[in-house]
């Protein structure tokens, strides 16, 4: 999708005489790119006239940079679509929190409440599972299995065949225990059903929720929309969680279930491993559908890990890398750069370790002010690049091929002239 888009802008600014017909045309080759990614077709007709209206193309000074501008439009408003624009749920401290899942089979709930219990204990909360998915064979052996592997408490029969009441005990149960955050797992069927919407609702009102989770299949596609309204209009979810984003669908159903359901997506699962699941970030969901990389995801993944960053680092340094490997495939931690896995093209995974760790340390050495912005405060105080480069033990040069990388400044690759030479140089020499 991302590669279409720009080659889409590209093929504009090429154009000999860049007119509002070149323009017009452009948009619809987003548009169409879009619709082929899944976003619903009447929301890319409201995106065509929020760019079009955005850019206000016959203003646009002569010499403007417009693939900038028009990229950034895209950009824009497609995070203006996917931000929730509303405080996030946070569980409270010493209290029993209740979270339900619901969603279709095969969606990810059982997997996804696991890694979700995982990231909540992690950050100090006394967490468990109750498994109120009585409908399908096994459903209870998976949870266990998730659980025991996660170190997590969990509540389940293999008699009781009502899920109402199995959910009601096991919450009951655990808030007598004191349990912070207590994870309800319900089943799913194939498609929509009446058994499996009444079902959901009986459960709702048995352990009265606190927050109710919509687990959605990256792959939906263009049935996201109306799977997300049926939904939402019976078991009223307050958050949305997108699996199996690492897989081959472009995630585009994702933004029409935000669009159709006004309801934020909170987390997105990245794999079928415990620790594949990540914050939410607009801004890095778009650029990694439009194919830009996501730095602010790398950090998380890091973060996630629960390892002391300093160690790790310590341990790379030091040929270990062991760590980094935990880290998960190099290639997918690559995709997470902007820039990195063209970077990466034809290094072996050892080459490409120290390239990636020499890009982490300088990651690592800015501030989450650096890191969000467009890179306008790196040419306008250069010495934050001294300080950045000398933080993180990495050159001057290092840095600005990061930002460049990143296209957080387009100015700068200018400046750099012969850069892309010195890059591939400095590249053979790793
Ligand atoms: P449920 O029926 O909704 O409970 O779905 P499950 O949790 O049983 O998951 C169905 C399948 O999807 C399992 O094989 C999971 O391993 C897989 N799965 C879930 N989340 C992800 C993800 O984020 N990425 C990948 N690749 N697979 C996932
Ligand atoms: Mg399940």
């Amino acid at each position: 999708l991302g590669r279409r888009i720009n080659a889409a802008v590209t093929d504009l600014t090429r154009a000999p005489t860049l007119d509002e017909k070149a323009f017009d045309g452009m948009i619809k080759t987003i548009s169409n790119a879009l619709a082929e990614a899944d976003v619903n077709i009447k929301l890319v007709a409201n995106l065509r006239k929020t760019i079009k209206a955005s850019v206000k193309f016959h203003e646009l000074p002569p010499h403007a940079n417009k693939k900038r501008i028009i990229q950034k439009a895209v950009f824009d408003a497609l995070v203006d679509i996917v931000d929730p624009h509303q405080k996030e749920y946070v569980p409270k401290k010493g209290k029993s929190n209740v979270i339900m899942f619901v969603g279709l089979q095969g969606a990810g709930k059982t997997t996804t409440c696991t890694k979700l219990a995982r990231w909540y204990q992690a950050r100090g909360f006394k967490t468990c599972l109750v498994c109120a998915d009585t409908f399908r064979a096994g459903a209870f052996d998976q949870l266990k299995q998730n659980a025991t592997k996660a170190k997590i408490p969990y509540y389940g029969s293999l008699t009781q065949t009502d899920p109402v009441v199995v959910a009601r005990d096991g919450v009951e149960k655990f808030k007598k225990e004191r349990f912070e955050v207590i994870i309800v797992d319900t089943s799913g069927r194939h498609h929509q059903e009446d058994a499996l919407f009444a079902e959901m609702v009986e459960i709702q009102t048995a352990v009265q929720p606190h927050q109710t989770i919509m687990v959605l299949d990256a792959s939906i596609g263009q049935a996201a929309e109306s799977q997300s309204r049926a939904f939402k209009e019976t078991a009223d979810f307050g958050a949305i969680i997108i699996t199996k984003t690492d897989g081959a669908a472009a995630g585009g159903g994702a933004i029409s279930a935000v669009a159709a359901t006004h309801t934020p997506i909170v987390f997105i699962g990245t794999g079928e491993h415990l620790l594949d699941l990540e914050k939410f970030n607009p801004q890095s969901f778009v650029s990694k559908l439009l194919g830009m990389g996501d730095i602010q995801g790398l950090a998380e993944h890091v973060q996630s890990l629960n390892l002391n960053q300093k160690d790790t680092m310590k341990n790379i340094t030091e040929g270990k890398f062991s760590n980094i490997m935990k880290m998960g495939p190099l290639s997918k931690m690559a995709g997470m750069i902007p820039g990195m896995g063209g970077m990466m093209q034809g290094m072996d995974d050892e080459e490409g370790g120290m390239k990636l760790k020499r890009m982490i340390y300088i990651c690592d050495s800015m501030t989450v002010k650096e890191l969000d912005s467009d890179g306008r405060m790196f040419v306008e105080q250069p010495t934050r690049m001294t300080r950045v480069a000398r933080g993180s033990g990495t050159s001057v040069r290092e840095v600005e091929e990061l930002l460049t990388q990143q296209r957080m400044m387009g100015g700068i690759a200018k400046k750099m002239k012969g850069g892309m030479q010195n890059m591939q140089k400095a590249q053979g020499q790793m």
